[in-house]
């Protein structure tokens, strides 16, 4: 098939997938899916079809892909027996600001994504911000500046916040993980699961009343619920008692222009949030 064709299904799809959600697709089981699947306590000699495994003297077990360049860590099992008596803080986890956790996380190697990133997409604005936006992962221009969402959903996001009375500054920009998936993928599972402590920890230090997801992923990953974009688009949710809403990503958004209404009245009500939270406190 056509380079060009097969890329528009792709995108399609993933917008089919944006709006319903995993229903409409019959679950696989992935072959390739590895550092999740990988029980610790398989030998260090143990290979399997996608990779072999090498253990190094931290008791920790590495994957090396077919592409020698991929190597990724799994938790030891001596860690997840630590774990039960006592919750030993990374140095990270103690960041008294963000510039101080991006200083401490931006060579992360937790992942595979780590092997292949340009720039460590950490975020940018407002470390105070009332209201963080929160989108899926760096593309290849994020990847390029070390900045989030500067390409064309970038610049539509801007409007959007624009539409808002929101300026870039005002607010805080983030994404679900922190380095580009290769061709622009949705980011796997185990992916985003080593990356969110990272966002919670920014959230922890921004404090932001109010949250804004961008599209399935982020919302699916933030609020860890399996419903369709469709379901959670129009309500508030509360993660770590900061109010949470959903509306599509500003990518879904170019694909699909007919969606722009639908994104208008979800931002208004998020503005709306917004206002009255800073109503309550004062602030306005
Ligand atoms: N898409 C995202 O989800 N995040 C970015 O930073 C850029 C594009």
């Amino acid at each position: 098939m056509k380079n060009s064709i097969k890329k528009k299904l792709i995108e399609a799809l993933k917008d089919q997938k944006e709006i319903f959600g995993d229903d409409l697709f019959e679950q696989k089981n992935l072959k390739r899916k590895t550092a999740i699947q990988i029980d610790s306590k398989q030998s260090s000699n143990d290979k399997r079809q996608t990779g072999s495994y090498v253990g190094n003297n931290n008791s920790k077990l590495e994957v090396k892909d077919k592409n020698p360049d991929m190597v990724y860590k799994i938790p030891s099992q001596k860690k997840e027996e630590t774990k039960l008596f006592e919750d030993p803080k990374e140095k990270w986890e103690l960041s008294k600001d963000l510039d101080e956790l991006n200083n401490l996380i931006c060579k992360c190697q937790n992942c595979q994504l780590g092997a292949t990133r340009n720039k460590f997409v950490f975020g940018s604005g407002n470390p105070n911000a009332d209201a963080l936006v929160i989108g899926e992962g760096p593309g290849v221009d994020e990847d390029a500046q070390g900045l989030p969402f500067v390409g064309r959903a970038g610049k539509l996001l801007t409007d959007i916040l624009k539409a808002i009375n929101f300026s870039r500054d005002e607010v805080y920009i983030a994404n679900i993980v922190k380095c580009r998936p290769p061709s622009n993928r949705t980011p796997y599972p185990q992916e985003m699961d080593t990356c969110i402590p990272y966002l919670k920890k920014q959230i922890e230090l921004i404090k932001p009343k109010t949250i804004l997801c961008l599209g399935l992923t982020a919302a699916q990953g933030l609020l860890k619920k399996k419903e369709s974009l469709t379901n959670m688009r129009g309500k508030i949710f509360e993660f770590e008692n900061i109010k949470v809403m959903v509306t599509y990503h500003p990518a879904a958004l170019l694909r699909n222009p007919n969606w722009k209404r639908g994104c208008w009245e979800d931002v208004k009500k998020f503005r709306k949030l917004y206002d009255e939270l800073a109503m309550n406190d004062g602030k306005i």
